[in-house]
This record gives C-alpha cells, structure tokens and sequence, in this order.
C-alpha cells in the first residue's frame, strides 16, 4: 500500500493508503473509535469500525496512549465535517512506539508557563504548528523575494567588536587575552559593506540583545532580515519595505491559509497589507495625532508627548490602530536614533528614516533609514554617540573609498510572524524562545 502524508491526502480520495504518525486524540463509541493522527504535514481523523479491522487491532486501538507512533491504512473518505475535509477508514494498524511515560500535554488547557517549559513537545500542537509554519513560508518567501530583485545573500558575523544600536542592551563575551566582543545586535554595518562590492544585499540571521524589561515584542534572541542596497535614497527605500511586507503578507494568504484558519486569525487586516498603498506620516505629524488621541480619549491613559521624546508601546499601539494597514512613521528626531542615519537636508533636527508599524495596535515590526555617506559627518556622530573610533575605522573605510548615499532597513521575523499569525505575545513566533525570564529547554 502506498504511504501517503496527509497534506496530499485530497490526492487519495476512494484509495486505499498507509499513513505514519502519532496518535493527539482518541474518543470512542463502542463500536467504533475516533483516532486523531498527525505526521508533521498535517493532522486527520482516522475513523475505526468494528468488524472492519482485525479484532485485535480495534481492541489495541482503544488502549492506545496519547503519542503513540503509529502506521495507519484505510480509504480516504471525504468528509465536509472534517477538519481538512478527508478521513480515513481504517483497515488496520500497527503500533511502532508506545510512549514508555504518561504524556504530560494532555488535551485539557494548559498555562503558558507550563507549555513554555514543555516547549520540546509543544511544538507538536496544533497552534504551535501552525504557527511555525506560517514562519516558515516568510522565510522561503523573503529568500524568494530579495533573489527575484537580483539580491545576494551577505551573512553577517555573529562575533563583532561593533556596537550598532546602543550600548545599553550589549551581550558582551569574553575572548582570549582580555579581548572584548559581542552578540551582534544587527548585521547592518557588515550589510553596508556588502552594498558596496554586491550593489543589492540582505543579511538573514539571528540577532541579540540584552533586553531586561518583560514585554510581549522583545525576545533576547531573534531574527532580522537587513537588506543593504548602495544609491538607494530614503523614498526608494519606503517602496521597498512596502512591496516586501505586502509581498510576505500575501504568500502566507496564498500557502498558509489551513494555518491562519487553526489560529483563528481574522485574514481581513491582511488581505488589506497584502494591496500595499501603507500611508506614511511623519514623526512630528504622529506626535500630533497622538497628543490629539491623548486628549480625547483620556480612557486610554496615554502619556502626552512632547517633541523629541521616543514613542512607547502604547503610542505605536495607539498610532497604528487610526489606520487599515501598516503605517510608515519617518523622520524621527536625530537624537533618539542611532548614529549612522542621514539627517534631512531640510531640517537637520530630523534624520530620513523610518518605522514601519503594523496595524491593529502591533507596532514596529521595521526600522530603516538612509545611512550617512560623508566620512566627516560620520565620524564626528560615531564622538556624540561616545562610541570608540578605533573599532569604526573599518566601517569608517566605506566612507573614504567611494562613498555613496545607500539606504536599507531591519525587519524583525518574530515581530512580523506574531504580527501575521494575530499572537499575543512574541515567544510563540520563534521555536525556543530566549527571554530575561525564559533559558530552557
Ligand atoms: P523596539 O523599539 O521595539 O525596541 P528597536 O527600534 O530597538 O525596536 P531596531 O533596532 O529598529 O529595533 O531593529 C529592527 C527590527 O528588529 C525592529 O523593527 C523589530 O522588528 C526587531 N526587533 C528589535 N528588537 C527586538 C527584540 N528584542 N525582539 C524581537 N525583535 C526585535
Ligand atoms: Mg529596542
Ligand atoms: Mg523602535
Ligand atoms: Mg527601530
């Protein structure tokens, strides 16, 4: 008998096929027995009667524990009732590992904390699932996207002497005779160096930072994607965060449909991210709005704002809640960003960058900017910023040699994933989340 997966499974219908899986559910009726399966590509109902498999086998399939490895053959029926519209009528099955301990997710409602700590099985449940598999499809489709526009792929170090974002959340690690490096905090700097001999690059990897507050979009651990593209000025740069995220947003409603559905997400908000057109405001507009908001919604007890002061996660969340789709926020005030972004020529106050905030209250899911190109200017930010010259000398190099205004952006994999999937909070958009509170397993 052919062995088949389920997520081919509408392939098989009136076939007689053999599944391998484990066994999340089991109900039965006397005469007949409800096994839920899964096999990784999906999950099935596999429906057992009486006098239609051997009798020992339909007595076996009644004591069977949870996580039970088994083979499973049959026909396979559709059935509108179903969750993915089939099942199998079961003809037989044969046990190939049974769990040597009770299992300890069982399907009545667990806390966070306890699946957190269970994490290793965890990932087997459906939300986790499906979850990981929408985060999965954005990480094909954002290779996709960038290797269809003619980007090369530039991995940056892990290991790096530089501080990029601040020094205040510096995993900081010991190397040998005294030396000091840390986690990178964001492959930019390595990026504007591969824009310079590729013309189009994006770093994908993992990220650190020592973030000590609890939040529910801050993991210490995390994933961004950091395109780096030389002539690129701060308009172009908008367009293509914007034709990314819609991009992104769009390939999970076309694959991963079955997931958001397990998730219950509301796919209207995407659907809407998906046409692109995000509207753009400007920091000192937003500051506006949201001291507006602040007065005649005084229920929401948001903080007003005076210029110049950072916005919190209740101002992103307040902001971005006025619009249908993401929302550009630009031209932030120099002071509160890092030291590598391009002041606007019309009011130096300001830089030419931007945050890109998810809609429905989620907030920065990118932050990007023009980078400063003048080795003047640069160095004399790298003294404001108090950050140590001799380790920016190589960055510095990229100004002598060359240099030409170049732009690019950071978007955050778990942000957007949490985003995309409507989750509450960061830790479920990442497999093994590591936070201030959160190490194992
Ligand atoms: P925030 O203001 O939310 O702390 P940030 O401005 O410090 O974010 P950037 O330095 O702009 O973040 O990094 C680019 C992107 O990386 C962010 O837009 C976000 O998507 C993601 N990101 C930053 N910090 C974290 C974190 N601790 N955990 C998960 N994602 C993060
Ligand atoms: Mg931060
Ligand atoms: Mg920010
Ligand atoms: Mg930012």
């Amino acid at each position: 008998m052919q062995r088949v997966f389920i997520e081919e499974i509408a392939r098989y219908e009136g076939q007689a096929v053999l599944l391998r899986g484990w066994l999340t559910n089991r109900r039965s009726k006397g005469k007949i027995h409800f096994l839920q399966l899964r096999d990784g590509t999906g999950f099935i109902q596999a429906t057992a009667l009486k006098g239609e498999l051997p009798e020992a086998q339909f007595e076996e399939a009644d004591h069977l524990p949870q996580e039970t490895a088994l083979e499973v053959w049959g026909v396979v029926r559709a059935d509108h009732r179903a969750p993915g519209g089939y099942e199998l009528a079961v003809q037989g099955l044969r046990v190939i590992a049974r769990p040597s301990r009770e299992y300890p997710i069982t399907p009545k409602e667990h806390g966070v904390d306890f699946l957190m700590d269970h994490r290793h099985l965890h990932l087997r449940h459906r939300r986790a699932w499906a979850t990981l598999r929408v985060r999965d499809e954005l990480e094909r489709a954002i290779h996709d996207f960038f290797h269809a526009r003619g980007f090369v792929r530039l991995d940056a170090p892990i290991l790096t002497p530089n501080a990029v974002e601040g020094t205040t959340d510096l995993f900081e690690v010991d190397l040998f005779d005294g030396e000091k490096a840390y986690l990178s905090q964001s492959g930019q700097l390595y990026a504007e160096a591969g824009a310079m001999a590729f013309g189009k690059v994006y770093t994908f990897g993992p990220t650190f930072r020592a973030e000590r507050s609890k939040t529910r979009r801050h993991l210490l651990e995390f994933w961004m994607i950091e395109p780096e593209v030389a002539f690129m000025t701060h308009q172009e740069n908008l367009k293509l965060q914007e034709e990314l995220v819609a991009y992104l947003v769009g390939r999970v409603l076309e694959k991963r449909r079955l997931e958001l559905e397990m998730l219950e997400r509301d796919t209207q908000p995407l659907e809407k991210a998906a046409q692109g057109g995000f509207p753009r405001i400007t920091y000192t507009e937003a500051v506006e709005r949201l001291n507006r908001i602040a007065a005649e919604k005084p229920e929401l007890g948001l903080t007003p704002l005076a210029w110049g002061e950072d916005f919190g996660a209740p101002h992103e969340a307040a902001l971005s809640q006025q619009f249908d789709r993401p929302v550009f926020v630009e031209k932030y005030p120099a002071a509160i960003k890092a030291f590598y972004m391009q002041p606007d020529p019309d009011d130096p106050r300001v830089v030419l960058n931007d945050d890109l905030l998810a809609h429905e209250g989620v907030g920065e899911i990118i932050g990007g900017s023009e980078r400063i190109h003048d080795p003047e200017l640069l160095r004399q930010k790298i003294r404001e910023h108090g950050l140590p010259e001799e380790v920016f000398d190589w960055y510095m190099d990229l100004r002598l040699f060359g240099s030409v205004p170049h732009a690019g952006f950071g978007l955050g994999l778990e942000r957007t994933v949490r985003w995309i999937c409507g989750l509450e909070h960061i830790r479920e958009a990442i497999p093994f989340p590591r936070m201030y509170t959160r190490m194992r397993p």
